[in-house]
């Protein structure tokens, strides 16, 4: 499915990646081990070779996004980008998983490291679709980012939002580490002029993207005042 001129979403296993098809060729998302197959299969379905691709992007470091990095970036010269905060949770032992009992450290200690990677950070832009521009918006993970390719209006969320019977609201509650943090970033999204959300666990929303981001920023601040007001009684 194309979302974007050169922008294709690869269907993996219950989530989406997206391939950016131009001289060199882009992913964003690499999905779970026993991925690249499938991506492979697409690469070829636009007449590319995985040969051409020259980087991974990763929104976030959960297993269904990065667990494909290193059968398609291993033994090819492929650049891994992700959020640094992302990279050093993953290095979590098995001590701290279990004195701490923490969600996304469990689920950390259990996702394959994506081997090395290039620390990207909020606001750099990156080379691909004229300029693809890096947003920090923490919270399901601390590294987590959207990327914004301002040339199309398209935001590629990650996990960041999801949608729920037919509604876009804020990331997963069982699967975010800090909710009120998830919901506080959503205001970085609604800053942009956006047509497209490509989640990655959703087909991509086009009508009212804006109105829809800005809805949930502003409710994002209703929550947070009514929880100060109450903390505060
Ligand atoms: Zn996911
Ligand atoms: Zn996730």
């Amino acid at each position: 499915m194309e979302i974007a001129p050169g922008v294709h979403a690869v269907r993996l296993l219950n989530v989406y990646a997206f391939l950016v098809d131009e001289p060199q060729l882009t992913l964003i998302d690499a999905g779970l081990i026993g991925s690249a197959g499938r991506v492979q299969r697409q690469v070829e379905r636009i007449g590319r070779s995985l040969d051409d691709l020259a980087r991974i992007i990763c929104t976030h470091a959960h297993p269904d996004h990065i667990g494909g990095v290193r059968e398609l970036a291993g033994e090819r010269e492929v650049e891994v980008l992700m959020h640094p905060a992302d990279l050093d949770g993953l290095s979590v032992g098995l001590r701290d998983v279990v004195a701490n009992r923490n969600r996304g450290q469990l689920i950390a200690y259990f996702t394959r490291h994506p081997g090395e990677a290039t620390p990207i950070e909020d606001g750099q832009v990156l080379p691909i679709l004229g300029g693809l521009r890096v947003v920090h918006t923490p919270g399901h993970t601390p590294g987590s980012i959207c990327l914004y390719a301002k040339r199309h209006k398209l935001l590629f969320v990650g996990d960041t939002l999801q949608v729920i019977r037919g509604k876009v609201t804020f990331a997963s509650r069982v699967f975010s580490e800090d909710l009120a943090l998830a919901r506080a970033s959503v205001a970085r999204m609604a800053e942009l002029d956006v047509e497209t959300i490509a989640f990655s666990h959703y087909p991509p929303l086009r009508d009212g993207a804006n109105e829809v981001l800005r809805g949930l920023a502003d409710r994002a601040t209703a929550m947070s005042e009514s929880r100060r007001r109450a903390a505060s009684l």
